[in-house]
């Protein structure tokens, strides 16, 4: 490349760098991977490395990334927040520690390592012990006030037990379960989903209606104290004072001595990581002597006397072998890509989303492309990117069919929406699906009746809808493959042990658009029987706490029909429950919320959730200061450190069902 041609590069990287930077710091809404975005950014580093003269103030590689958003105040950082340079291998890790110990003169250094969560930035000032202002990172200089939203964080003290003035620094973060959750509601809302925890926790914190945020369950690590006159030489003993005040910190937080102690933590941490309820990108490694470290100084963008190894992202390449497309059950049609088999952060890798047909499109796949794809904790894997430079030009390009693959009735894309979907509610694999949500362990659960055992009596014209479930025989089942006797009876007992659910878990299990388990009880709560609904308006529903606009008219559509009114006639002339079981007389838990963790030996995590409701109680799955009882099963997680941190009763499954009992 001549220098002509690496101005050019350059100019053409900061422009691709600066809009990615854009959409993920300020939008909160990547287009790319952040190992894509970090590959960009380390060819611009090298290439300014090699052509100095073209490095300008402006460069991405010289600033903090992210513009603060206009519509919230606006923060001056006194001290500026900076971001960190990255090593992303242990030749990059081993210059760092050279440049540590030659800037010191010292032959081996103590360095703090701490894992990197992958969150949001934040920085807490308190004024003589209260907490007066939090701010976001911005652009290291200036960030975004967020102190409303920040108090909604129960793990951030609004008063500390000294009166001192004092800023501590941290990461919001969103754990993974919740992540999971949160994404599963804004999907059966139909809602986009966020693409990680990161992306969620910033998109949840950066909102400006507090309320939003106040529902999230969002927590913090933190991770940095700037001590006016402070005593401590270390910044270890800073983490322990802060600790002591009230503020949360890692457990797994390490002195190491030297650079070989750091390797060992990174190691380990490489495998361990799979384990947290949390997202990690990496490891802080970052010397400990203060005043070595103000000695190392910073330059405009990140610190000299802290580095961050970034651990490669769980991806693999694989090629894929063809894309089909799925049909949902309110006939949203996602292609999906059959990958040649690959084992992927502890699994074997088979298939994975490609969401929609713009995603295709934007990310430019065609069958028989070398892919890389990736997975982040428990979420479906997905296809990052292409890797067209091993394209042999066989590869075909995929088109979204025009028919439904199952019942060859014409798909429909609505303008300005990103799913095509099948408009033929008879689509046979509309009907299996949602008879299969209808039987999951959330909705009615149905033992027995797996979807392999609902394809087969779809499939065999033998049931055609939920309530034809409630009329079978066991002649019927025994008519088909590999039903006996015994299994037969199997299923006809959990098909009517079902009919006394909760009239909450049928108003989910109907399967009705954006009402997801949460909404379903919020409604059934105030409903005593599904007949209450027919003639239900979308007024009378907002009028419930937590029900939205869009809810209530997907509601009162579904009960218009005649049709859906009928099934639930038909339900209830099979016998099934339509009604609320609460029983009325005094109900125990009335006004208590309960939160579950770990694995329960006596029952399993629905029922207990709906013993708690029988009982008048709230089943939530977060802990907050509001939580009565946090019931601790196997291997608790980290609801359990967050109870005991609050304060939160902890009871074990045992004491929980004395409680019951009693
Ligand atoms: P960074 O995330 O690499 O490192 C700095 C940040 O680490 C700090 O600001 C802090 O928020 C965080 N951190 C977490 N744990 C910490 C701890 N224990 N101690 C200190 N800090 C800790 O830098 P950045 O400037 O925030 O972001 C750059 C990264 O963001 C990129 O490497 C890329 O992965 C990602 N990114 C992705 C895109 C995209 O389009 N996908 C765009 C921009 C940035």
């Amino acid at each position: 490349m001549n220098k002509l041609q690496a101005e050019k590069e350059i100019r053409r990287l900061r422009k691709e760098i600066e809009q990615n930077s854009h959409l993920y710091y300020v939008l909160d809404n990547p287009r790319i991977s952040d190992a894509e975005y970090d590959s960009l950014f380390n060819a611009l580093k090298n290439l300014e490395k090699e052509y100095p003269d073209f490095v300008t103030e402006d460069s991405p590689t010289q600033r903090v990334g992210g513009t603060p958003l206009v519509a919230f105040g606006s923060v001056n950082h006194k001290v500026p927040l900076l971001s960190l340079d990255n090593a992303m291998d242990e030749e990059e890790l081993l210059d760092f520690d050279k440049r540590v110990r030659d800037g010191l003169v010292k032959d081996q250094v103590e360095y703090v390592c701490e894992l990197k969560i992958d969150g949001l930035a934040v920085t807490l000032s308190y004024k003589k012990g209260k907490f007066v202002q939090g701010a976001t990172r911005g652009d290291g200089q200036h960030g975004e006030d967020i102190t409303q939203n920040l108090k909604t964080i129960n793990n951030i003290p609004l008063t500390l037990d000294e009166p001192i003035d004092i800023e501590v620094r941290g990461e919001v973060y969103l754990p993974y379960d919740d992540f999971i959750k949160l994404n599963e509601e804004r999907d059966a809302n139909d809602e986009s989903k966020f693409a990680n925890p990161r992306n969620a926790a910033a998109g949840s914190l950066r909102q400006l209606d507090s309320k939003v945020t106040a529902a999230r369950p969002l927590d913090i690590f933190c991770y940095y104290a700037i001590i006016p006159h402070s005593k401590f030489k270390t910044h270890y003993e800073n983490l322990e004072y802060i600790k002591k005040l009230g503020f949360k910190i890692n457990p797994n937080i390490k002195i190491c001595e030297g650079i070989g102690d750091v390797q060992k933590y990174i190691k380990h941490w490489d495998k361990a990581r799979e384990k947290l309820n949390y997202e990690i990108d990496g490891i802080v490694v970052k010397v400990n002597n203060l005043a070595n470290q103000e000695s190392l100084a910073a330059t405009s963008r990140a610190p000299r006397w802290a580095i961050a190894f970034k651990y490669p992202p769980m991806q693999a390449e694989t090629i894929i072998e063809d894309i089909h497309v799925q049909v949902g059950r309110t006939g949203a049609i996602t292609p999906v890509a059959y990958l040649k088999s690959v084992y992927l952060a502890g699994v074997t890798v088979k298939r994975a989303t490609l969401h929609n047909e713009d995603e295709i499109r934007r990310k430019e796949i065609k069958i028989g492309d070398h892919v890389i794809v990736q997975r982040a904790g428990e979420v479906i894997p997905e296809v990052v990117k292409v890797v067209k430079s091993k394209r042999s030009g066989r590869e075909k390009e995929f088109r979204m069919p025009k028919k439904c693959p199952v019942c060859h009735g014409e798909l429909y894309r609505p303008e300005g929406e990103a799913v095509t979907r099948c408009i033929n509610a008879s689509c046979p694999m509309q009907i299996k699906e949602r008879i299969r949500h209808f039987t999951t362990r959330e909705a009615m659960d149905i033992e027995h009746v797996g979807p392999a055992v609902v394809e087969q009596l779809v499939d065999n014209h033998i049931i055609k809808d939920v309530a034809d479930l409630y009329s079978l025989e066991k002649a019927d089942l025994l008519k088909l493959e590999r039903f006996a006797e015994k299994s037969a009876q199997n299923v006809i007992d959990s098909i009517h042990k079902s009919k006394n659910r909760s009239h909450d878990r049928l108003l989910y299990a109907l399967g009705i658009r954006m009402i997801g388990r949460h909404v379903a009880s919020l409604i059934a709560r105030n409903y005593s029987s599904l007949e209450d609904l027919f003639d239900i308006k979308e007024a009378d529903l907002q009028k419930i706490d937590g029900i939205g606009p869009k809810v209530a008219q997907s509601a009162e559509h579904f009960f218009s029909q005649k049709e859906n009114r009928r099934l639930i006639e038909r339900l209830k002339d099979a016998g099934v429950s339509i009604k609320s079981n609460v029983p009325k007389g005094p109900q125990p838990f009335k006004g208590k919320t309960f939160v579950f963790t770990g694995g329960l030996e006596t029952m399993t995590r629905p029922d207990a959730e709906e013993l708690v409701r029988k009982l008048g109680g709230h089943p939530s799955s977060s802990v907050s200061q509001n939580t009565d009882y946090v019931i601790a099963g196997k291997d608790p997680g980290s609801k359990y450190d967050k109870a005991k941190r609050l304060g939160v009763k902890i009871l074990s499954e045992k004491e929980f069902g004395e409680l019951v009992k009693s």
